[in-house]
C-alpha cells in the first residue's frame, strides 16, 4: 500500500542547515560505538549504509580516537592516528552519503579518559589525576604544559585535515561522557589549573574556543563542526553543571555550527528503559535553544513521532538526535515519511546494543537481528531473500525467537504457521515485561505481532501445546521448535554445577513462580547467581510487595553482568532504597528449614540467614522435549513430507532475549540455502601482514 506522510509530521523533515553544509531533515543520527570499529571496518560501515537508506538526515561515526598519545584500549573505537586510516573512514563517509546523509566524523582526544593501555604512551590531562574508566586502570595523567597544548592544536588541525580528505561534512568535538578532553577542560572536577586555560570558565573553555577556531580556519568551506558536550556532568557543584554549562553556551554561543547536547557519564545519556523514559532530558535542555542561533540537537530514546514533532515545536531542540531508536529500526524516518509509523521497530531500551562495545565483541540489538550483520552476512533490516525451495514451515512457540522466525520466513515468502501453547503470543517477553520497569521490552512482541497481523501467509495457533507426534503428523516441511526455557529449582548454576541441599520443607520459588504471580512475603532470601537483571528485578518487586528481601551473590556486584548494560549502579541504588538487604561476595551452600547457610566466597566462613522461603535465580533448563522426541523419530521424518527440523532460542541454549530474536531470524534466513559445511558463517576482515 503506498501511503503518504502525516502532514503533522513534515516539519520533521524540513532541510536544515549547519555551517556550510545542509541536512535533509531532522533526523539526527548521534555517534554511537558498535564493538567493531576499527577492527571492523566494513561491518561498521554498511551498518551506516543502512541507515542512510533508511532516511537518516545526519549519520555520525562512534568515537574517533583522534592521536597516538589518547587512546581507550581495550575499548574498540575508530582510529584517525595518522593517514594510513583515512581509508577506512573515507568507506565510511562513502557509504554515510550513499542515499543522501551528511557523514559525520566524531573526533576524540581521550585525555583523563585514556589510559593508552596499546600505545604505551604518557596520557595526558588539563590536571594531574588518575585516569578515569570504567576499569580503574593503575594509570595517571601528567598535566599538560603550555608545548603539550600548542601540540594538541597541531593535532587537532591535523586531524580536521584529514577528515575533509576521508569526505566527511560534519566535524564533532567530543566533550561528553567524560570522554573528551574538552569536558575535562571545561570541568573544575578535572581542570584544576592556575594558568590561562584554568580558573574562570572563560579560561576553562579557551582550549574549546582554540580549537574549534582554527578548525574553521582550516576546513569551514566544506565542514560544519559542531561540539558534543554534556548537559550536566552529575558530580554535584565541583563538576560541569547544568547551570554553568548554559552559562558557558551563552558566552560561546556561535562559536560551533551546532550544539549536540548529550547528557552526563554514558550511564545517565543511555539511561535503559527501566530507569528512564523517552525523552528523559527535556528540562535540562529546554532553554538552550534560546541562547544560540545554531542549532541544538538532543537525545532521548526518541520512537515516537508524535515526540519528536513536540522537542521541534515546543523550540527545544531543532534536531531529534538518536542513538539506539536508530540502531533498533535504522528505517525509523524512512518509515515516518513513508506514512507507515506504525511499523517503526521500537527500541525497547534494554541496553544489549552497548554491551557489544564493553565487551569489545561486535554489536547485537534486541529488536534489530540485522545489526551489524549486514556485511558480515549481508543482512537487511527490512528486506528478506526470496523464498527458497519448500513453501510451509511450522514455528513451535510464540516467543521472542519463534515470533521473528515467523516474521522473516513470512517476509521470504513462506506459508507459516505458528502454535502456542499459551493463550497470548510473546513467550518470556510477555511475562517479563509485566515486571517493575520493564513494559517497554514487550515492544519485542508488539511489533512483531503487529507485523505477523499484515501478512496474508501467516497462521496463529493460540491454546496448542503440540507434541512431537502432533507435528509429525501435520505435513509442513519445516519445523522450528522455539519452546523456550524454565528456570531451575535445584540451584544449579556456577556456584553449585550439581543441585544444591535443599531441605523440602523450605518454600522454594524461581523467577518462573513469580512472574506467574506466586509472589512470596516475610523474610525472604533471593540467591542470585545468574548475573543479569533477573534478580535484581525479582528483588525489587518483592520489595515494593512488603517482603524483607535479602539478596545474595557471589558476586562483588549486585546484577554484576549489568555494568556491561550501563545500569549496575541504578540497580544497586534502586534496590538500596527499597530497603533490599544485599550480600556481596558470598554463595548459599545449602538450604535448611529455617534459612540458608551462606558461605564467603574467599574464605569458605558461613553463616545462617534467616528465611521464611527462598528465591533461586540460577540458571534455566532447555524445554527440548518435543525437539528430543523428534529427534529420537529422525527416520519418520520423510515419511511425514519432513526436509527439516531445528531447535532456536531458549530451547536450543538459554540466554538473553536478543540472542533469541537473533536465532529467529538467524533459521529464517538460511532456510532452503546450502549447506556451508565447516565455512565461516560470516565474513570477516583479516589484518593485512606487513612486508617485513
Ligand atoms: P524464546 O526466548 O526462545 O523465544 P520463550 O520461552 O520466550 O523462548 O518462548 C517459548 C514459547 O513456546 C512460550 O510461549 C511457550 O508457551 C511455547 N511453548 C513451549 N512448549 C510448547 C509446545 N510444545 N507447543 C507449543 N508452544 C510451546
Ligand atoms: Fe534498543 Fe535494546 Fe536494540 Fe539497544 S539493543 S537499540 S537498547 S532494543
Amino acid at each position: 500500500m503506498n501511503r503518504s506522510r502525516d502532514p503533522r509530521y513534515d516539519i520533521l523533515f524540513e532541510p536544515m542547515k549547519i555551517g556550510p553544509v545542509t541536512a535533509k531533515n531532522r533526523f539526527y543520527q548521534v555517534p554511537h560505538c558498535n564493538g567493531g570499529g576499527y577492527r571492523d571496518p566494513s561491518a561498521a560501515a554498511a551498518m551506516r549504509r543502512i541507515k542512510s537508506e533508511g532516511g537518516w538526515g545526519v549519520i555520525f561515526t562512534e568515537q574517533t580516537e583522534m592521536h597516538h598519545t589518547s587512546e581507550i584500549t581495550p575499548f574498540i573505537e575508530l582510529r584517525l592516528w595518522d593517514d594510513a586510516d583515512i581509508p577506512a573512514l573515507a568507506k565510511m563517509a562513502e557509504a554515510m552519503h550513499e542515499h543522501g546523509a551528511l557523514a559525520g566524523i566524531q573526533l576524540a582526544y581521550s585525555g583523563i579518559n585514556g589510559p593508552n593501555l596499546y600505545t604505551k604512551e604518557v596520557p595526558r590531562g588539563p590536571s594531574a589525576l588518575p585516569i578515569r574508566t570504567f576499569t580503574n586502570d593503575p594509570v595517571q595523567a601528567r598535566a599538560m604544559d603550555r608545548q603539550d597544548i600548542r601540540d594538541l592544536r597541531r593535532w587537532h588541525r591535523n586531524a580536521y585535515r584529514r577528515a575533509k580528505q576521508a569526505g566527511f561534512d560534519l566535524v564533532c568535538l567530543y566533550g561528553a561522557h567524560g570522554f573528551g578532553i574538552i569536558q575535562h577542560f571545561l570541568s573544575t572536577a578535572t581542570n584544576q589549573r592556575s594558568d590561562e586555560y584554568g580558573g574562570s570558565l572563560e579560561n576553562r573553555s579557551r582550549l574549546m574556543r582554540e580549537l574549534i577556531e582554527e578548525g574553521r580556519d582550516a576546513i569551514s568551506d566544506t565542514c560544519g563542526l559542531t561540539l558534543r558536550l554534556s548537559l550536566d556532568e552529575m558530580i554535584g557543584e565541583l563538576g560541569f553543571a547544568n547551570s554553568e554549562v548554559r552559562e558557558m553556551i551563552e558566552m560561546h554561543a556561535e562559536l560551533p555550527d551546532l550544539w549536540d547536547l548529550a547528557h552526563g557519564a554514558w550511564e545517565d545519556c543511555s539511561g535503559p528503559s527501566r530507569f528512564k523514559e523517552e525523552g528523559a532530558q527535556e528540562s535540562l535542555v529546554s532553554g538552550i535553544k534560546k541562547l544560540t542561533s545554531k542549532p541544538v540537537v538532543g537525545v532521548g530514546r526518541f520512537t515516537s513521532p508524535d515526540t519528536m514533532v513536540r522537542m521541534i515545536r515546543s523550540g527545544t531542540l531543532d534536531f531529534i538526535g538518536c542513538a539506539r531508536p536508530s540502531i533498533a529500526d535504522p528505517f525509523l524516518p524512512k518509515k515516518i515519511e513513508e506514512g507507515r509509523p506504525d511499523d517503526i521497530r521500537e527500541c525497547i531500551g534494554c541496553n544489549i546494543c552497548i554491551t557489544g562495545d564493553m565487551t569489545m565483541s561486535i554489536s547485537r540489538c534486541t529488536q534489530n537481528p540485522t545489526f551489524m550483520e549486514e556485511w558480515r552476512k549481508g543482512w537487511h533490516p527490512e528486506r528478506m531473500q526470496a523464498k527458497g525451495a519448500s513453501e510451509s514451515v511450522l514455528i513451535v512457540g510464540g516467543g521472542p525467537a519463534g515470533l521473528e522466525a515467523a516474521r522473516a520466513l513470512a517476509l521470504r515468502g513462506y506459508e507459516v504457521a505458528i502454535a502456542e501453547a499459551g493463550g497470548e503470543l510473546g513467550g518470556r517477553v510477555t511475562r517479563e515485561s509485566k515486571l517493575p520497569g520493564l513494559s517497554a521490552w514487550g515492544r519485542v512482541r508488539d511489533y512483531r505481532q503487529y507485523q505477523l497481523s499484515q501478512m496474508p501467509n501467516v497462521n496463529v495457533y493460540l491454546e496448542s501445546r503440540l507434541s512431537a507426534e502432533d507435528i509429525l503428523s501435520f505435513g509442513f516441511q519445516n519445523v522450528a521448535v522455539a519452546t523456550g526455557s524454565t528456570w531451575r529449582r535445584d540451584g544449579v548454576a556456577r556456584a553449585h554445577v550439581v543441585p544444591m541441599p535443599i531441605d523440602r520443607s523450605m518454600p522454594i520459588f524461581t523467577p518462573d513462580d513469580l512472574m506467574g504471580g506466586k509472589v512470596p512475603n516475610g523474610n525472604v532470601v533471593l540467591f542470585d547467581d545468574d548475573h543479569y537483571y533477573m534478580g535484581g528485578v525479582l528483588a525489587e518487586l518483592m520489595a515494593r510487595q512488603g517482603a524483607k528481601v535479602t539478596l545474595v551473590t557471589p558476586s562483588a556486584f549486585v546484577s554484576d553482568w549489568t555494568r556491561n548494560t550501563l545500569e549496575q549502579g541504578a540497580i544497586h541504588r534502586r534496590l538500596a532504597e527499597h530497603g533490599v538487604k544485599i550480600v556481596l561476595n558470598r554463595t548459599i551452600q545449602r538450604i535448611g528449614a529455617n534459612g540458608a547457610t551462606s558461605a564467603c566466597v574467599y574464605t569458605g566462613a558461613t553463616r545462617v540467614i534467616e528465611a521464611d522461603a527462598v528465591v533461586l535465580v540460577t540458571s534455566r533448563l532447555q524445554d527440548d522435549t518435543v525437539w528430543t522426541d523428534l529427534k529420537a523419530r529422525a527416520a519418520e521424518w520423510a515419511d511425514h513430507g519432513i526436509k527439516s527440523i531445528k531447535v532456536i532460542g531458549d530451547a536450543e541454549a538459554p540466554g538473553p532475549i536478543a540472542w533469541a530474536t537473533y536465532a529467529g531470524h538467524r533459521f529464517a534466513r538460511e532456510m532452503d540455502e546450502p549447506d556451508i559445511g565447516d565455512a565461516l558463517p560470516f565474513r570477516r576482515e583479516v589484518a593485512a601482514l606487513a612486508a617485513d
